[in-house]
């Protein structure tokens, strides 16, 4: 009698739990590990749980983030806030909700040092006007409007030139039913700069002197709804006006968005690629087209800017597509500017060394990937498939491959565009999950590879072995101290990665910083 072929540490089915190991079961009905809280509070921060998962509701999977966030606020509030501050500040992920949202629970249920901490912290998580108004809404949720957090607030207006603050006053205007009116005279701020106070009556709706010309000009073109698109446009020059303070009317002529575009800031440029091309100033050979691509190819100015990858990835699934996600008009994309895009994409993740070594990227298609990205209208798969395409990118030697329930290599290479790459794993998303197919198809096929990469919701449960086991398996037969990375698609609490295995690492999707992170990982 084999016992071993019933209880083994070695080869066990993903249903069941590795023998002696601390795997919990996931939500697909299998066994995997579970992420420790603070690797949740940086999933939640760099992927939110707009949405909801495919196993998990909006509300459900928030609820238990925002439990675990807590939870790391109680064990240490201060690190929490730096870890919030970090991730926020460096630009690391795609949308800031969720750090003002978790800045705002430290700011209201942290102790009087991580209070501190939190109020600090504001101006570095709330860096616009719209931000500040999300933190106004969340914060209310878990305290009253006490001194510090007025004073806190208070400060946000103060600790400005003149210049940027006119900026802040003037294109955002409100948010969540917020504006900086109820802010304002919630905090009563007053500086010794006679331009600043100027500016706090004027949003107060106070006699005012208006010296900045953001302002001047908004309030100029306001009051000129009925003008003729000449005109209009050279107001916007003028003033050096941009989108959000320019009459919506307006937003229908050419002439306008051409003076936009002078001026125009990174990300709103990468947002408003359809509107330009339907109006007739984007349109292949055009001038406006060259502008857009030559900026697009400006790396200092990508860097600086911290235009987030998935925002490009967004606008190139769109842009290409040829409509808006609304439906509302179609255009004709520019061939050059997909192209630009494209080349942005990589170039926003920021320069990475190539590290010589072998990869293999497995690209989890089964049906629970065909949830969206947390607050885009990408599937997780397609995602992860953009993420491949990083490494595929820098790297000389990598492999990528789907699976499901059964293993496949996909036809990519460097010069495979992104979107059509997309349109590849966009329609054969669907049945069940088994992560350790890409170290078992290396096996079988007897293909060296140094690093295996799973992108992949880990919840898997399919296999007549677990993932850490199969690579286990790979490394004792072919002798190579093969690593994992599981790149976490959703901010669930689980990963196929041992966390007491060395030669395992969790990461997070989108998150700017993990190719660097993925690449220093091989080398060590
Ligand atoms: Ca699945």
């Amino acid at each position: 009698m084999d016992y071993g072929k019933h209880f083994s540490a070695k080869e066990t089915p993903q249903s069941e739990k590795i023998p002696g190991s601390k795997q919990v079961p996931n939500s697909a009905g299998g066994f995997a590990f579970a992420v420790d809280d603070w690797t949740r509070l940086d999933r939640w921060l760099l992927l939110g749980s707009e949405g909801g998962s495919y196993y998990a509701s909006e509300r459900t999977l928030t609820k238990e983030n925002a439990e675990a966030v807590l939870r790391c606020i109680q064990a240490d509030g201060p690190k929490a806030v730096f870890r919030i501050m970090e991730i926020s500040d460096s630009g690391r992920a795609p949308k800031n909700d969720p750090a003002i949202f978790a800045l705002a629970m430290a700011a209201g249920l942290g102790d009087a040092k991580t209070k501190t901490a939190a109020l600090y912290a504001l101006p570095k998580v709330c860096r616009i006007g719209t931000h500040l108004f999300h933190f106004a809404q969340a914060v209310q949720g878990f305290r009253g409007w006490g001194r510090g957090l007025r004073t806190a607030i208070g400060m946000w207006y103060l600790d400005r030139k003149p210049e940027n603050l006119a900026t802040q006053l003037a294109k955002y205007q409100q948010r969540d039913g917020w504006s900086h009116r109820d802010l304002l005279r919630l905090s009563h701020p007053k500086s010794k700069d006679p331009e600043i106070n100027s500016l706090l009556r004027w949003v107060v709706g106070k006699e005012a002197e208006l010296k900045q010309p953001i302002v001047a000009g908004f309030v100029l073109a306001q009051a000129s709804v009925e003008l003729e698109p000449k005109e209009a446009a050279k107001i916007v020059l003028d003033y050096s006006l941009p989108r959000e303070c320019v009459p919506t009317e307006w937003l229908k002529h050419r002439e306008v968005w051409e003076a936009l575009l002078a001026d125009m800031p990174m990300t709103a440029m990468i947002r408003n690629l359809g509107n330009m091309s339907k109006v007739g100033l984007l349109v292949p050979g055009s001038d406006a087209s060259r502008k857009v691509c030559r900026e697009l190819a400006d790396k200092d100015r990508l860097k600086k800017t911290r235009v987030h990858p998935v925002a490009i990835l967004m606008a190139e699934r769109t842009y290409a597509s040829g409509h808006g996600l609304r439906g509302s008009g179609e255009w004709q994309a520019v061939p050059q500017v997909i192209d630009a895009l494209d080349d942005a994409f990589y170039a926003a993740f920021g320069n990475v060394e190539p590290t010589g070594k072998r990869w293999m990227l497995g690209l989890d298609v089964s049906g629970s990937m065909g949830s969206p990205v947390a607050g885009t209208a990408m599937s997780c798969c397609e995602g992860a498939t953009a993420l491949a395409l990083v490494t595929a990118h820098t790297e000389q030697d990598y492999l990528v491959g789907r699976f499901n329930i059964g293993y496949e290599t996909c036809p990519f290479s460097k010069k495979t565009r992104l979107d059509d790459a997309l349109k590849y794993t966009r329609s054969i998303n669907g049945g069940g999950t088994d992560c350790s197919l890409p170290m078992l198809a290396a096996l079988q096929n007897n293909l060296k590879f140094d690093v295996f990469v799973v992108l992949t919701d880990s919840e898997t449960w399919a296999g007549q072995i677990h993932p850490v086991q199969a690579l286990r398996k790979y490394r004792d037969k072919t002798g190579i101290p093969a690593k994992l990375i599981v790149v976490g698609m959703v901010s669930n609490g689980f990963t196929i990665a041992d966390p007491d295995d060395a030669g395992m690492m969790d990461v997070v999707g989108f998150d700017t910083a993990v190719p660097q992170l993925m690449a220093d990982f091989s080398r060590q």
